[in-house]
Formats: structure tokens, C-alpha cells, sequence
């Protein structure tokens, strides 16, 4: 059942062009995926709802965009150069090679017991900079957005005149050379991250902490997802990260079982500290009330974009009956779909197209518009629902008349009839949508 789903939805991505296995044509290439004209507009939608709520709507929180390449020295202090490992074992007979946490001693493809000790691989990709490939040309590929945070701190805080608690919020790829990618997109080589730093008086930690993992997990029941497929696990001491006094996931209800999506962790003082220490600049804040400067602490809500938006794929997927024909549906809610409206109209006779048109400049300034004038009318409404676009606008013969259209409602399948002149502000209505929707 679980891998019927995946399957599907799969499948569904492959043939809607949501999300293509990279490199087809050359017989792919190891779990990288593209995203396809219907997937970019998803993963844009899931990246701006995150920005919106994390910074548009927030005055204690400012964006930032670091540069993926930088110096190893950031590594070092950060401790990923030491760190950031996992446990490798091959399996001595089938050669396979896998991560040691994860397959409790038995190799998952051949049954064997027969693997070699756990070493450490780092997880980080390595490349040159410049024309000469030595050791001073070394530099790493980021495996995480975070760093640029911690070490912009003190540019923005001079910039942007902000105090502690505030934040820094980035979202972007990140890069690391798992050793078993897989799950469709949930795990890859390359991806995108959606992080904030949330720098605070290191007394008020365990109190932001609480606050942040309880606005995370919100984030997604807003978007849609039912509460009985997410839930909060707090890490065991054994289980943290090295920087971390406390870490919470927000997992998901995944086909194949809980899945991270999201984790927030207590990273205390310790990259503004290390990176202190390393660069020899004081990464710190001066408290004019006390008159003394302190380092904050922070609070780090760290997201996947793109396993975020795998998320919401599997938690959307329905199929279900309509006038006895069975349908795939996406009940995606209107800020994440792809489209929010499809401009349909019954025939490529003019003037009807040309009305069509007309109405597809009007509302595409507002909405993401589809526009499809193929097929039979049943079939382009199929099309909608298996893509989650929430509205279909029908242009029919009686609109040349009547000055109206009709608007489809993607989950009751029930039906409107608005004039021309309104259409718009009854979209913005049904969708909830204002202005700066997504
Ligand atoms: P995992 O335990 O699944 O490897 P992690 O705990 O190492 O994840 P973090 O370092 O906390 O992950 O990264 C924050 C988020 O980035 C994760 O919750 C996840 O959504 C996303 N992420 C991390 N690694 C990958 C990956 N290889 N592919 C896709 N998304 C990822």
C-alpha cells in the first residue's frame, strides 16, 4: 500500500512534470532529480509560503543569500571538517555500501552479516578553486545554509540596527554525499535548505526554543497537513549534534514511516563562539542596558524545501469518485499548487479564444494560470485536479452573451456562474487569496 503511493505519486510527477529523474537521456545519474515546469512553480510556492510567515510578516527577522563556496576555515571552526560523518560499512559480499546506523548489522540487499568496521566518511563535497588542484585550493561545497548566518552576524547586525532576539533567515542548496540517498526526493545529494538563526539572550533559549518549534510545527498544519500525520520528536542527549543542548524534530507520516522534516535545535553560543575564535573577531553583542557584551545563543528551525514539498505531495494525493469515473486529486491548498486557476475555454473558435485570452491577462497578474484549450472539457478538469489547481474558469458560447463564466470548484466538483467584471475578486475570495499570497 505504502509503496503504491510512492509509486504513484512518482509516477505522477514523472508525467506531470512535477519532478524528472535527472539526466534521462543519459540513463540518469544517482538520485538527482529536476524540477519540471509544474515542480518549479510547487517548490517556489513552499520556499515563498516559508519566507512569508518566517520574514515578510515578522519585523525581528532579515534574509539573507551566502555564497555556497567559501573558505574551508569555516568548516573547521564549525566543526564539519571533524564532524559532519557518518558511519560507512561495506558489505564484504556484495560489495554494496551503507550506512552502519541504519541496516543493524544485516547488509539490506544480500542478507549478509559479513561487513567490514564502521569508519567515518565526511559527508562534504570537495573541490578546487582556481586552475590548480593542491591542497591550498581546497574548498567545500556548503552542506548546510546555517554557517552564512553566523558568519554575517556581525555585518548585519551593524547594517540593520537589529537586538537580540532576531534573526537571519537563508534559504538555498545545500550539498552532502550521503551514502544512501533515496525515497524519491526525500533524500539527495543536492537539495534545498530553508534555515533561520535565531540569536537570543542565552537565558531566554529554553523559552524561544519551545516558541519555535511549536510556531514550526503550526507552519505545516496551516498548510494543510492533518495533525495525525505530523508529530514532534524530541532527541534523545545520545542522539544531538554536536553544537546542540537540545533538538526537536517535526516528523511527517511518510509511506514508509516517520520522517524528519524539519529539526529545531538549542545550538547555544557555540558557532558564534568558534567562529570567534577563529577568525579572531568578536562575534558578539554589546547589551547597552548592562553595559557588557555577551555572545547570544540560537535557536535554529532548519527545513527541507524539497523534501518539505515531497511532503506535501504524499499528504495531498486522493483519488476518489466523480459521476462514476474514478480521479487523482491534489488537495493542495491554494498557495502551494502550482496553479491556482486554469482558463478553460469549451472551443478554439473565436471570439471565445480571444475572450479566453483576455480573461488569462486579467487574472495572471494575481494568480499562477494555466490556460489549456485541448481535449474534451471532462478531461481538462482531470488534468486540473490531478495537479491540485483549486479553480477551473469554463469560457463557453453563453459567455459572448452574458458577460459570465463559469468557476469550478477542484475538491466538490460544484459549479458558479459569476460575471465576467467580478471574476476576479470572487477568485480572491474562494482562493483566500490577497495581494501577497505566496
Ligand atoms: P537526516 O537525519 O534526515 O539526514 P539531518 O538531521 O541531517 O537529516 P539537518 O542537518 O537537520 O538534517 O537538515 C535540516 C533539514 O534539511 C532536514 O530536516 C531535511 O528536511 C533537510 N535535509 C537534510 N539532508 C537532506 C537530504 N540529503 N536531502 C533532502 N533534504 C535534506
Amino acid at each position: 500500500m505504502a509503496e503504491d503511493l510512492m509509486e504513484k505519486i512518482v509516477n505522477l510527477s514523472k508525467r506531470r512534470g512535477i519532478v524528472f529523474p535527472s539526466a534521462e537521456i543519459y540513463g540518469g545519474f544517482r538520485s538527482t532529480y529536476d524540477y519540471g515546469p509544474l515542480g518549479v512553480l510547487m517548490l517556489r510556492n513552499v520556499k515563498n509560503a516559508w519566507w512569508r510567515s518566517m520574514v515578510q510578516l515578522r519585523h525581528d527577522v532579515v534574509g539573507l543569500d551566502a555564497s555556497i563556496l567559501s573558505t574551508p576555515k569555516i568548516w573547521e571552526a564549525s566543526g564539519h571538517l571533524e564532524n559532519f560523518t557518518d558511519p560507512l560499512v561495506d558489505c564484504r559480499s556484495c560489495k554494496e555500501r551503507w550506512r552502519a546506523d541504519q541496516i543493524q548489522g544485516v547488509c539490506p540487499n544480500c542478507g549478509s552479516t559479513d561487513l567490514t568496521e564502521a569508519r567515518a566518511f565526511n559527508m562534504m563535497f570537495k573541490t578546487y578553486v582556481g586552475p590548480v588542484e593542491d591542497e591550498a585550493s581546497v574548498a567545500y561545497l556548503r552542506p548546510e545554509t546555517a554557517q552564512g548566518m553566523f558568519i554575517n552576524f556581525k555585518n548585519v547586525l551593524q547594517t540593520t540596527r537589529k537586538k537580540p532576539p532576531f534573526g537571519i533567515a537563508q534559504v538555498g542548496k545545500s550539498f552532502r554525499n550521503e551514502i544512501t540517498p533515496g525515497n524519491f526526493v526525500f533524500r539527495t545529494r543536492e537539495f534545498e535548505q530553508m534555515e533561520m538563526e535565531y540569536f537570543v539572550p542565552p537565558e531566554e533559549a529554553p523559552k524561544w526554543f519551545e516558541y519555535w518549534y511549536t510556531e514550526r510545527l503550526q507552519w505545516y498544519k496551516d498548510l494543510g497537513i492533518r495533525d495525525d500525520l505530523l508529530r514532534l520528536r524530541h532527541h534523545e542527549k545520545e542522539e544531538l549534534s554536536h553544537y546542540s543542548a537540545g533538538t526537536v524534530d517535526v516528523e511527517f507520516a511518510f509511506p514508509w514511516g516517520w520522517g524528519e522534516l524539519e529539526g529545531i535545535a538549542n545550538r547555544t553560543d557555540f558557532d558564534l563562539k568558534a567562529h570567534g575564535a577563529h577568525s579572531g573577531e568578536r562575534l558578539e553583542y554589546f547589551d547597552p542596558v548592562t553595559n557588557r557584551p555577551y555572545i547570544p545563543y540560537v535557536i535554529e528551525p532548519a527545513a527541507g524545501a524539497t523534501r518539505t514539498m515531497m511532503a506535501f505531495l504524499v499528504a495531498s494525493y486522493d483519488e476518489d469518485v466523480i459521476g462514476g469515473e474514478a480521479r487523482t486529486v491534489l488537495r493542495l491548498d491554494p498557495r502551494l499548487a502550482p496553479y491556482q486557476v486554469a482558463i478553460l475555454p469549451l472551443s478554439k473558435k473565436e471570439p471565445l479564444m480571444k475572450l479566453a485570452d483576455e480573461i488569462f491577462d486579467s487574472l495572471s497578474p494575481t494568480f499562477s494560470c494555466d490556460y489549456d484549450d485541448t481535449q474534451s472539457i471532462g478531461r481538462r478538469y482531470r488534468r486540473q485536479d490531478e495537479v491540485g489547481t483549486p479553480s477551473c474558469v469554463t469560457v463557453d458560447f453563453d459567455s459572448l452573451d452574458d458577460n459570465s463564466v463559469t468557476i469550478r470548484d477542484r475538491d466538490s466538483t460544484s459549479q458558479i456562474r459569476v460575471p465576467i467584471a467580478e471574476l476576479k475578486s470572487h477568485l480572491v475570495s474562494i482562493l483566500g487569496w490577497d495581494a501577497g499570497a505566496c
